[in-house]
């Protein structure tokens, strides 16, 4: 079917590049397509946001510490990997919501903040008498006029109320995105709770009727969680993928500067003053680097104006005497109405138990947030101190760290505001007509969890393969 040897090149070696790089490899392979794939990496390793640090023992994640187990695509590519044995689920123990000063437990049978059972909403001290009452407008407030789209702000504050949201949605969703919730779009994310109430018009009878009941369990049967990760840490996939790339097709520490149509294919501009040509390309990097790319086209000017949050973790390792209030459970998340610097916590020694050796704590700190990035450019003994000023809020730490470890994701999350799904297909359409053989793909544009990275890497190679065609 081809006939001469095309030339793709793979533009950023995330976890979205990597997935491009290593699916059109084995397509080209097994059907033995004429194609060659070059995945051209910034930075001298493959992973970009995925990176663990094995450490005395831990296994500590500096990005991303696992992936929901329900969406697929992630764990078939551990199996392409060869790294199923080393899969692993989360511990399920209780999660919590801090406000006020307060740790809540996470009300049963909420599904992202939305009640499906009544009692534990009735009892929690989450909300207030009117904070319930105004959230049980939802069974007679009627369905929304169908609108494009709305901040997640809008549609939950219309249904529940100001106090559920602020309380319990806010924190759970921001926590996700990183984002304001009242920018936030709700079809970018979260559309099935529209399509909820558009159907059934009330979203707790409407959430009740379409969640699948979970499986009843006899109280020996310790239930697993609804993550993965590998006991190994993340970044042995990207290892375990970039083994498999064939040899010599993947530049590291060599960033690409300029993209320019050719009357064939394209040239790629290298920051080393060399040059690259290629047939098709799969663009996996940051919105704004696609933007200052392919700077000539004013069509993706919208990404200039598309912002990304700034974030930090910040794991301390302790040992186990250290903690004297120790709390049941895996962690929490902070709502805004709280006096904290600290976005979240994970008690990653109950959640993750492999990775931390016995007699040891290790907890996992999120800062960041719109509105309160600077944080994130504080020293790292100024982080540390005001994580554990925080924390000692609610556990008691009475001892110094072992150690810590600060990572900072500079302009990370990509904020997927108000009428970010129609901006998108305005941009790939322009794309399409004007740049054909370029793909757009990663946590920039359709999902920025891992496994929709993943997905929009295998898609990308669809794409690629039928316009090779
Ligand atoms: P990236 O990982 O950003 O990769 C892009 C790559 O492109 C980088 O390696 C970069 O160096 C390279 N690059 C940039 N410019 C150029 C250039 N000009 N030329 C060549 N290369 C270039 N998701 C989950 O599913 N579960 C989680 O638990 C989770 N937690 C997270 C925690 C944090 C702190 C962060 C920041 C994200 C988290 N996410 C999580 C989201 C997820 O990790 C990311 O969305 C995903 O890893 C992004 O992958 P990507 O390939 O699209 O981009």
């Amino acid at each position: 079917m081809l006939q001469e040897k095309k030339k793709v090149v793979i533009i950023g070696g995330g976890i979205t590049g990597i997935t491009a790089a290593y699916y059109l490899q084995k397509e080209a392979r097994e059907k033995g397509l004429p194609i060659d794939v070059c995945l051209v990496e910034a930075s001298h390793r493959l992973g970009g946001k995925i990176q663990t640090m094995v450490r005395d023992g831990f296994v500590i994640e500096r990005g991303p510490d696992s992936y929901l187990e329900r969406k697929q695509s992630a764990t078939r590519l551990v199996k392409e990997a060869g790294m199923e044995s080393k899969l692993v689920n989360n511990t399920a123990g209780k999660s919590y919501v801090l406000v006020q000063e307060r740790l809540h437990p996470m009300p049963g049978g909420s599904v992202m903040g939305i009640p499906t059972q009544l009692a534990p909403f009735v009892t929690t001290g989450l909300f207030s008498i009117q904070g319930k009452l105004r959230a049980a407008a939802d069974f007679v407030l009627p369905k929304s006029n169908p609108v494009e789209d709305q901040s997640l702000g809008t549609f939950f504050r219309r249904r529940l109320g100001d106090e559920v949201v602020e309380n319990l949605i806010e924190p759970l969703l921001s926590g996700i995105y990183a984002g304001d919730i009242d920018q936030m779009s709700l079809m970018a994310t979260f559309p099935q709770f529209y399509q909820v109430e558009q159907k059934y018009g009330s979203l707790v009878l409407g959430m009740k009727k379409s969640t699948p009941q979970a499986p009843k369990k006899s109280p020996e049967t310790k239930s697993k969680g609804i993550f993965l990760t590998l006991t190994s840490g993340l970044q042995s996939l990207v290892d375990g993928i970039e083994a498999k790339l064939e040899a010599g097709s993947v530049l590291k520490g060599i960033r690409v500067d300029r993209i320019k149509k050719m009357d064939k294919g394209y040239k790629l501009e290298l920051n080393n003053g060399e040059k690259l040509t290629a047939d098709a390309i799969v663009s996996a990097v940051p919105h704004h680097v696609t933007h200052a790319m392919f700077q000539q086209y004013d069509f993706f000017d919208p990404f200039e104006h598309m912002p990304s949050t700034s974030v930090a973790t910040v794991a301390l390792a302790f040992p186990k005497e250290a903690v004297e209030k120790d709390i049941n459970g895996t962690g929490f998340v902070v709502s805004r109405n709280s006096d904290y610097s600290i976005t979240a916590c994970t008690w990653t020694h109950k959640k993750w138990p492999h990775s931390c050796p016995e007699g040891s704590v290790l907890l996992r700190c999120y800062v960041g947030r719109p509105g309160d990035e600077a944080i994130v450019d504080l020293s790292d003994d100024e982080l540390s101190r005001i994580v554990l000023e925080d924390l000692n809020k609610t556990m008691n730490i009475t001892m110094d760290p072992n150690f810590v470890v600060v990572s900072r994701w500079k302009d990370s999350m990509p904020q997927y505001t108000v009428g970010h799904k129609q901006r998108i297909q305005t941009v790939n359409e322009h794309v399409a007509q004007e740049l054909p053989g370029v793909f757009l793909a990663g946590a920039s544009f359709e999902g920025l969890g891992i496994p929709d990275c993943i997905d929009q890497g295998e898609a990308a190679v669809k794409k690629v393969l039928q316009f090779l065609q």
